[in-house]
Order: structure tokens, then C-alpha cells, then sequence
């Protein structure tokens, strides 16, 4: 049982990969570490992905795979978890104290903030209206719903193009919506593609509506063309879960966390690692990265608070 008095070391909030990478290190460094996280056993974004192609010495791996290997890594090390949402954060003293959705306060000497992005919505009419009704944000949860149909990948960057690729194993058909000539993502999956029966490219394909009755029948771009379509997978990047932050600490104009690799915000004793912090590449071996070098800096702060 958890004692609510105690005050941790470090407390993290999120559990994807860089929030798990910062728990390794700070239990290493024999730290309090206290895990929050949004969904029980939750390992972040990771899970959507279908196939992990670029970690470094495990190819091919399954995205909730990798999550589930990091994830039994830092419980073997006995850093303590906690579901619940942080809904409020505030410095007291020389520590913080952080709400949680269920009412309860906790008290950390550090915070590593590392809550990720959540999905981008497209901003068309239908979108709201078809949520879970053909409109999706995630091929590799919703997919299997969409066997044997038509559907849509709207985006061009490396979620979308993965979305595309993992989509035309199971749908009849599938059309990558892209509203640029050139793609973000990379030039290999955009060859995978190109090599793929059942899948069409359309570039410089602006996406103006979504519609149906029950549930999507097309998606209307602003050129006049309808696609024929049963479901829509939107895949158009990601925006930082910074709400609760405002005030706190200091943000960029997008709303990430302005911080270098040390993960050393404007705020002492507040730490950023992950898609939250203000960074150009924003991949699993970087988030990893990153709640090490988070971990450090908390772990020095801390040293240098006990010695003044
Ligand atoms: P992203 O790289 O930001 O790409 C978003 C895409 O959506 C862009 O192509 C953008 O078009 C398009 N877009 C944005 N708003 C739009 C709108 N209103 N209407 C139509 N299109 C719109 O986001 P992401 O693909 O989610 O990737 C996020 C990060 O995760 C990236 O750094 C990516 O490399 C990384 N990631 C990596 C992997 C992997 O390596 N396996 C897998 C997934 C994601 P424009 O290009 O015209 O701006």
C-alpha cells in the first residue's frame, strides 16, 4: 500500500518510453521513483505503432512488444507505479505537489514530465460528427474493424504512411491523402507503397469534408473529387498534452516544453523528456534518450538542494 505522505525523489508522469527510460535511470541512481501513469500497465504512443523498424538492434519489432519489454525492464528495478490522471501541479516549498484526477495530492522533490502528444484532429466538417463512426486515429487499434473495406490514410508524414502500410494488408483498398506534392516521411515507406496493388497515392489532395449516414461513406476533398470510402484514418501529427502546464513552466508558440537534452525546463526541479519537450526528432531511441538525460539532471538537482 502506498503511503500518501511520502515524499519521492522523483516523480514521472507518463509512462511511455521516455518516461519509462527516465524511472530506469533514477532507480539506478537510487532514487524514490514514483511512475504515473494515464492507463494501467499503459506503455504511450508505442502501442500504435504496428512495426518499429528503426530501434537500434531490434528490427522489426512490434511497437506494444517494445512498450511491454521496456515496461518489465523498469518493474524488475521496483519503481513503483500509479494509474490516475495529474490534473494540477504547484510548487510548495522546495518540493512539488501533484493533484490527481481522483482527488489525491502527492508530494515530489522533482517532477520528470513526460505525457507525450495526442493526436491532431484534420479540423473538416464530419470529423466530430463520424469520431468511432469511420473516423479514426489509429490504424493499428481500429484496423481489424475495416477488413476486406476501403478506406483512407489522410497525412504525410512517417504515422501515415506506417497507417497506409499496416492498412493495405487488411483493407480492399486503401488511399493515402496527402495535401503536398513532396512527403514527410520517409522516402522507403513512400516506395513501399508505391509498390502496393491496392493502394492509391493522391498528392496535393486537400481534404474538405467527411461524410455518411450511419457511419462514413466518403471523404470529399477541396478539389470537388469524392472518395468512396467506409472509414478515414486521420494521421495528421500530433500536439503536445501541455494544458495543465500553462503558467508553470515556460512553453514555445506550438506549446512544447522549451528545454535542450538535459531536460532542464525554465522551472527548477521540473524536468521535460519525450515528444513534449521542444526537439527536431521526435522518435522512440530519442524519448529514450531523453528520460535518461532528465533523469541525471533530476538526480544532480536533487544532490545539490541536499548539500545547500
Ligand atoms: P508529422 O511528421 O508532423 O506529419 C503530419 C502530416 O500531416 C504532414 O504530412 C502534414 O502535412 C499533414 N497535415 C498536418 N495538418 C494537416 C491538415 N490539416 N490537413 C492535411 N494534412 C495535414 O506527424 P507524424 O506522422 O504523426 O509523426 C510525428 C513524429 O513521429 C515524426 O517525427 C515522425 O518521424 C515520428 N514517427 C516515426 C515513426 C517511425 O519512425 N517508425 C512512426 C511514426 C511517427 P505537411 O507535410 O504538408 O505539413
Amino acid at each position: 500500500m502506498m503511503n500518501e505522505d511520502q515524499l519521492w525523489d522523483v516523480l514521472i508522469i507518463g509512462s511511455g518510453p521516455a518516461g519509462l527510460s527516465a524511472a530506469l535511470y533514477a532507480k539506478r541512481a537510487n532514487l524514490d521513483v514514483l511512475v504515473m501513469e494515464k492507463e494501467y500497465r499503459g506503455t504511450g504512443q508505442i502501442t500504435e505503432s504496428d512495426l518499429v523498424d528503426n530501434y537500434l538492434g531490434l528490427p522489426n519489432i512490434n511497437g506494444y512488444d517494445l512498450g511491454e519489454a521496456f515496461l518489465g525492464h523498469v518493474e524488475q528495478l521496483g519503481a513503483e507505479f500509479r494509474e490516475g490522471a495529474v490534473d494540477g501541479l504547484e510548487k510548495e516549498g522546495g518540493w512539488w505537489k501533484v493533484h490527481v484526477a481522483d482527488g489525491s495530492v502527492l508530494r515530489t522533490r522533482t517532477v520528470i514530465y513526460c505525457a507525450g502528444a495526442s493526436h491532431r484532429r484534420l479540423g473538416v466538417d464530419g470529423e466530430a460528427e463520424f469520431a468511432g463512426k469511420g473516423v479514426s486515429y489509429c490504424a493499428v487499434c481500429d484496423g481489424a474493424f475495416y477488413r476486406g473495406k476501403d478506406t483512407a490514410v489522410i497525412g504525410g508524414g512517417d504515422t501515415a504512411l506506417g497507417d497506409a502500410l499496416y492498412l493495405s494488408d487488411l483493407c480492399e483498398k486503401v488511399y493515402l491523402i496527402h495535401r503536398r506534392e513532396e512527403f514527410r516521411g520517409s522516402a522507403s515507406a513512400v516506395q513501399q507503397l508505391q509498390e502496393k496493388e491496392n493502394v492509391e497515392i493522391l498528392t496535393s489532395a486537400v481534404p474538405d469534408k467527411i461524410v455518411g449516414e450511419q457511419t462514413v461513406t466518403a471523404l470529399e476533398l477541396k478539389d470537388g473529387r469524392s472518395i468512396p470510402v467506409d472509414g478515414a484514418f486521420v494521421a495528421v501529427g500530433m500536439q503536445p498534452q501541455t494544458g495543465l502546464l500553462k503558467g508553470i513552466v515556460k512553453l514555445d508558440d506550438a506549446g512544447y516544453v522549451v528545454a535542450d537534452e538535459t531536460g532542464v525546463t525554465s522551472e527548477p526541479g521540473f524536468f521535460v523528456a519525450g515528444d513534449v519537450r521542444t526537439k527536431a526528432l521526435r522518435q522512440v531511441v530519442t524519448a529514450v534518450s531523453d528520460g535518461a538525460n532528465a533523469a541525471v539532471s533530476a538526480a544532480e538537482y536533487i544532490k545539490r538542494m541536499q548539500a545547500s
